[in-house]
């Protein structure tokens, strides 16, 4: 099982902040700002390079709630991040969403 597998299945521990049947959102363990949620399907979609018609609908789902678990935090800004594979720096083989905030960001996206 990959890691955020794990921690859906939850033996590896997470200050969860969301979850449903589909989804789940947690507490990034090394945060860059002061609001920084992972969000996962709890389905095993290794990263957007697999995103295909069958499993799509968990994405656009994820969407739906990220406002929700924002506001949850306490904010209505907020950059969404996904790395996809090696050169983006993705480290973790389980499609996340990095919803990050609480801070002022600039314009630059890198
Ligand atoms: P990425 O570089 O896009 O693959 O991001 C993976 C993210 O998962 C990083 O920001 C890590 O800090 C975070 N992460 C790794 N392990 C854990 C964990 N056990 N609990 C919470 N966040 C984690
Ligand atoms: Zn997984």
């Amino acid at each position: 099982m990959c890691i955020f597998c794990e921690i859906i299945a939850g033996n590896i521990p997470s200050t969860k902040v969301y979850e449903d049947d589909n989804i789940l959102a947690f507490k990034d363990i090394n945060p860059v700002a002061p609001v920084h949620i992972i969000v996962v399907p709890k389905v095993h979609i290794e990263s957007a390079n697999e995103i295909n018609s069958e499993n799509s609908k968990y994405i656009s789902y994820i969407f739906e709630k990220i406002s929700e678990i924002a506001k949850s935090q306490g904010i209505d800004s907020y950059r969404v991040i996904n790395n996809c594979g090696e050169d983006a720096g993705q480290t973790v083989k389980h499609l996340h969403f990095h919803i990050i905030g609480g801070v002022k960001m600039g314009e630059k996206i890198i």
